[in-house]
């Protein structure tokens, strides 16, 4: 099975989530389910960081916008727009070839999460080719990896955009397709009236109250220049295989230059902040408790959309290191750090939770060589019972598991009669993990539009 590997920046990776609800069955059996579930994920995309990346991207092509605008004259101004609609129809063909590979991928991927246990499926390891001589923060090469297959990068020709699928999900107008893409920037700009543009992808991707077709000059700080390199840890650069680990550091840690603290264990087990951050936005709540908190990744992102957070962890370094990364992040305080085995914890508390988040050991990354086992392979006890230790707390319940988990075994997790929903979360290309949720905080399901022949 073919996969598609694309790759934007290691830094700022495109993130991508593909969710599904599941009942007793863990079967998607209607093309309308997959149809509903890419739209949804193109949309939610554009919402949460579409338009961001535009501007961050755009700034970072016109580092003098925002002082030129100030005073440009009125047709300086038309030639800025008709260059920002440019931009826009532009990158918005590259993400979608981007996200189009993700899906190629999250089929592949859910179908081999829905196979059996034991056989052994097709999940390439990350960055697995990295070329460690290259300038480390050069992301923008081409790469193949150990099966010889082309990584491209988001600079490549995004030819197999397929226009044609992009207008009818999206009934989008074609000045958002390949054309448009593949045309090169001219030195300047016809200018065209806005009623003579047949794109408003921007009433697509941009909130309703903002003006269409402009960039925000003042919303987007430019990012100061990283005052010093940080220096990659002994222990990485001697180790092939953890180097790969220190190139995506700032998507792990966008703030790690400010001194994040993480053990070895931790490069591999920590969740990427973009994940991160999605979960805690799904999760928000009065009182979350972190079971598995390692060096904080997820506690530092539940600080912010909860009002407090139970951090447990067994290894008090680890949570010295969340501790630290907590107060770099300034929500240490937010946070309650609690060094225990989370089964005595959950077993004895009296505090109940509005909701609990799992991320338990799957015992490093050798995990995917094969559909991975939650019952047998997960640490410190198999997936049913972790969720009944959890239970104690909250009925509410969100779970981060390795990308080849068996779904059944996860579908199988939900209380009878109830569903699950379950989050395959893609940086580029590339599945990174599954999150699973249960109890009210899984998204309800949106009742199919009835046509009015059927009323
Ligand atoms: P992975 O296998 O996913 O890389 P880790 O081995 O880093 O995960 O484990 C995640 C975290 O869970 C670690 O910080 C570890 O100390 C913690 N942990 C392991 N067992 C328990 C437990 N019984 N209770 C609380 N925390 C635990």
């Amino acid at each position: 099975m073919n996969a598609h590997y694309v790759s934007t920046s290691r830094s700022n990776p495109l993130f991508y989530i593909f969710s599904q609800l599941y009942d007793q069955t863990a079967s998607i059996n209607s093309e309308q389910q997959w149809e509903q579930c890419k739209e949804a994920a193109w949309l939610e995309f554009w919402q949460r960081e579409g338009h961001e990346q535009l501007e961050q991207k755009w700034h970072k092509l016109h580092p003098d916008y925002t002082q030129e605008i100030d005073v440009a004259t009125s047709e300086q101004q038309e030639n800025w727009e008709t260059l920002w609609q440019e931009h826009v129809s532009q990158l918005s063909a590259h993400f979608w070839h981007i996200f189009t590979c993700a899906f190629q991928n999250y089929e592949n991927d859910l179908t081999n999460g829905l196979r059996k246990l034991d056989e052994v499926v097709d999940v390439n390891e990350d960055f697995a080719d990295l070329n460690i001589t290259q300038e480390i923060d050069s992301a923008e090469s081409s790469e193949s990896n150990d099966d010889g297959e082309s990584y491209l990068t988001a600079n490549d020709d995004p030819d197999v955009c397929d226009e044609e699928q992009q207008l009818r999900l999206l009934g989008l107008p074609t000045s958002f397709g390949t054309q448009l893409a593949q045309k090169k920037r001219k030195a300047r700009p016809q200018l065209v009236s806005e009623s003579d543009s047949d794109c408003d992808l921007n009433q697509f991707i941009m909130p309703k109250d903002e003006v269409l077709h402009t960039v925000q000059s003042g919303s987007i700080k430019k990012k100061k220049k990283r005052q010093k390199k940080t220096k990659i840890p002994e222990s990485l650069r001697n180790n092939n295989a953890m180097l790969k680990y220190w190139f995506k550091r700032f998507s792990l840690f966008s703030l790690f230059d400010r001194g994040i603290r993480l053990d070895d264990e931790s490069w591999f087990s920590v969740t990427p902040e973009k994940i991160a951050k999605q979960i805690a936005l799904r999760l928000s709540c009065d009182i979350v408790v972190d079971a598995f908190c390692g060096c904080g990744g997820n506690a530092i992102q539940f600080a912010k959309t909860c009002r407090r957070v139970i951090a447990v962890d067994i290894d008090a370094n680890k949570l010295a290191m969340a501790k630290h990364n907590a107060a770099i992040y300034g929500v240490a305080d937010k946070i309650e750090f609690i060094h225990a085995d989370f089964l005595q914890f959950a077993s004895s508390t009296r505090l109940r939770a509005d909701v609990v988040f799992l991320s338990p050991p799957w015992g490093g990354p050798n995990y995917q060589k094969s559909v991975f086992n939650i019952e047998e392979h997960l640490l410190p006890v198999g997936a049913t019972q972790l969720m009944q230790y959890a239970r104690r707390l909250s009925n509410n319940i969100g779970i981060y598991l390795p990308r080849s988990s068996s779904i059944n075994q996860v579908v199988a997790l939900s209380k009878v009669g109830q569903q699950c929903e379950v989050e395959h979360s893609y940086l580029d290309t590339r599945l990174v993990a599954i999150t699973a949720y249960f109890g009210d905080v899984i998204k309800t399901q949106q009742q199919p539009q009835q046509d009015d022949e059927d009323q």
